[in-house]
């Protein structure tokens, strides 16, 4: 298997601009503008719904910091975030990463695209589905708090993923 990028410029030690317990802040060998930076876990998760939230959110607040690094150093006029999750996402480094783009009006990189108005009964099932799956992941998350408060010797039940099934599925995601 070809090496992963994020893991391989940790071994390096090359192209890292700020790195702590959790999380490295590098620059990859080709980018897009000037600035551009990637922020990343440490540990090697594929895809975002692997990552432990507390990973995710210190991920999410650095890369908020280098955005703002963008603006006042490198005279950025606007920043944009990328996240390429999943192989239909086009992500092509197997190794969950937030991009900070730095960009300018006149930089003719173009992220735009037209949307376009969907059927009636196509919003109606897509909204529907993913309001019932988040309706359920909220559901889990209130089930999961309560089990914690009742018992906290039964910690084994509670750290189980989520089945088989489950597992499948995200797997169908990984580039
Ligand atoms: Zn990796």
């Amino acid at each position: 298997m070809a090496p992963c990028e994020y893991c391989e410029i940790q071994e390096r030690k090359e192209g890292i601009i700020f790195q702590d317990d959790d999380i490295v802040i590098a620059v990859k060998d080709k980018v897009i503008t000037p600035g551009q930076m990637t922020v990343f876990p440490k540990e090697h998760f594929t895809i975002l719904e692997q990552v432990p939230e507390n990973i995710f959110v210190k991920c999410a607040v650095m890369a908020n910091k280098v955005s703002i690094a963008a603006f006042e150093c490198l005279g950025a006029q606007g920043t944009n975030l990328l996240v390429r999750n999943g192989l239909g996402a086009w992500q092509n480094v197997p190794h969950f990463s937030i991009e900070i783009i730095p960009r300018t009006e006149k930089d003719n990189l173009n992220l735009q695209w037209q949307g376009k108005p969907l059927a009636e009964d196509e919003t109606e099932t897509t909204l529907k589905v993913i309001k019932d799956q988040l309706e359920s992941f909220s559901k889990e998350e209130t089930e999961k708090k309560e089990e914690k408060k009742k018992s906290t010797e039964n910690t084994d039940e509670a750290a189980k993923p989520k089945g088989e099934n489950y597992l499948l599925k995200s797997l169908k995601r990984i580039p």
